[in-house]
């Protein structure tokens, strides 16, 4: 099928029928994504209908490009290409006979119609279907495993007619959860971390802690090449560079082995900060149980000792494996394994692996941690990426 042959692209939402009394919510949010999303793409109207959004397409539409976007935005299921027949058999036909070269095989039907009042019912459209066939471009398969699904729809008004499904990211729209800070390292697994968190629905705020000698330098390295890279599925988001060297000069006074847990603890403690600003009540990060020794459940526990936010860490379920897969899918994965100096380059040999939240409060005042905070945060920058 030439393009120019499609009349739109249909976008179906999956979970969001779950939502009962919220779903107008829900689908508006979508609607505002996907509007926002396709803003810079050429396309003709975006439109809703009862069960999905159409964004119709003229000459000038980039197709390709706002297939691709689509594929970014969580809270999708599905879309597609469409073309759109008149609900009357022949024109339904005339119009399935332009998939014959797309198919590149047979075909098996699957016919449905939401609308009952027509005069010919699905299992009659498919029986003129398999008589034109014996003529026509198009061949069917009747096998039910047959690979390319030609899916027809009648409406009350109108039939769309499209080739298979393009699986979309599913979840729910970005801010329909609310917000969330992302605590994002160079490393591999908080880009991966961030997002999940998209794909429930929260937006996410990203704070990083750098060891530049200044914010404008930190702006220039491959962190906002990651946001960057991660802003497709959220349509831009806010950052914060917050400078980490006053963190690194008053943790010298304690043993080496717990300045990863008092690390944790005064991230959590700037993010729940940030947060409060920002009105957001979740903090997100890459931490996946037991993946390095300082990642137990003790230390976890007692880093976040008095933080209110909630702090989620959707990869505690997955293997160092499966998080390298999924940044390779985000195209994240070549800019994490790119060298950069990390707070945490400070690599540790021992840290300690069973620490608690009164060792842990006890060593946080006595270097006077929470000092160094409030002067990280008066010399931090927030930027907006697209
Ligand atoms: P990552 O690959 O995401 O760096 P990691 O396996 O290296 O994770 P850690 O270095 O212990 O593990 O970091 C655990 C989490 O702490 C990170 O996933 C991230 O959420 C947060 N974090 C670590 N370093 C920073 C930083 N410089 N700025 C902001 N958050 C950080
Ligand atoms: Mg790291």
């Amino acid at each position: 099928m030439i393009i120019t042959e499609y009349d739109a692209i249909q976008i179906r939402f999956g979970e969001l029928w779950l939502k009962g009394e919220n779903r107008g919510m829900f689908i508006e949010a979508l609607y505002r994504n996907v509007s926002n999303a396709i803003r810079g793409v050429k396309h003709g109207m975006l439109a809703k209908e009862r069960d999905s959004f159409m964004i119709n397409l003229d000459k000038e539409s980039e197709l390709n490009k706002l297939l691709t976007t689509l594929s970014f935005l969580p809270g999708i299921s599905w879309f597609s290409p469409v073309v759109i027949a008149k609900p009357s058999v022949d024109d339904i036909i005339r119009k399935a006979n332009l998939f014959g070269e797309e198919a590149k095989g047979a075909v098996r039907v699957e016919a449905k119609r939401s609308y009952k009042g027509h005069r010919f019912t699905s299992t009659q459209l498919i029986g003129r279907m398999i008589k034109a066939a014996q003529s026509g471009k198009l061949k069917l398969d009747l096998d039910k495993y047959a690979c390319n699904v030609l899916y027809i729809n009648v409406e009350k008004g109108k039939t769309t007619l499209h080739l298979n499904k393009m699986i979309g990211i599913g979840g729910l729209p970005v801010g329909t959860s609310g917000r969330c800070i992302v605590l994002l390292s160079g490393g591999i697994d908080s880009p991966v971390a961030a997002f999940y968190a998209m794909k429930r629905g929260l937006r996410p705020i990203y704070l990083h802690f750098h060891t530049f000698p200044d914010n404008k330098t930190a702006m220039r390295s491959k962190i906002p090449m990651i946001i960057r890279m991660l802003s497709v599925h959220s349509n831009g988001a806010k950052i914060y560079y917050v400078p980490a060297h006053l963190f690194q000069a008053v943790v010298m006074k304690v043993p080496s082995k717990y300045e990863l847990v008092l690390y944790k603890r005064f991230m959590y403690r700037v993010a729940e900060k940030i947060a409060e600003s920002e009105g957001a009540i979740a903090i997100v990060t890459g931490e996946s149980v037991g993946q390095v020794a300082s990642q137990t459940i003790e230390n976890m526990l007692a880093s976040q000792e008095g933080i209110k936010p909630l702090i989620l860490r959707p990869l505690t379920g997955f293997d160092k494996q499966e998080i390298i897969a999924k940044a390779r899918e985000l195209g994240t994965y070549n800019l994490s394994i790119e060298e950069y100096r990390d707070v945490c380059s400070i690599k540790i040999k021992r840290p300690a692996t069973r620490t608690n939240a009164a060792l842990i409060s006890r060593l946080y005042r006595s270097c006077k941690l929470g000092a160094a905070e409030a002067k990280s945060l008066e010399a931090s920058l927030s930027t907006h990426c697209q």
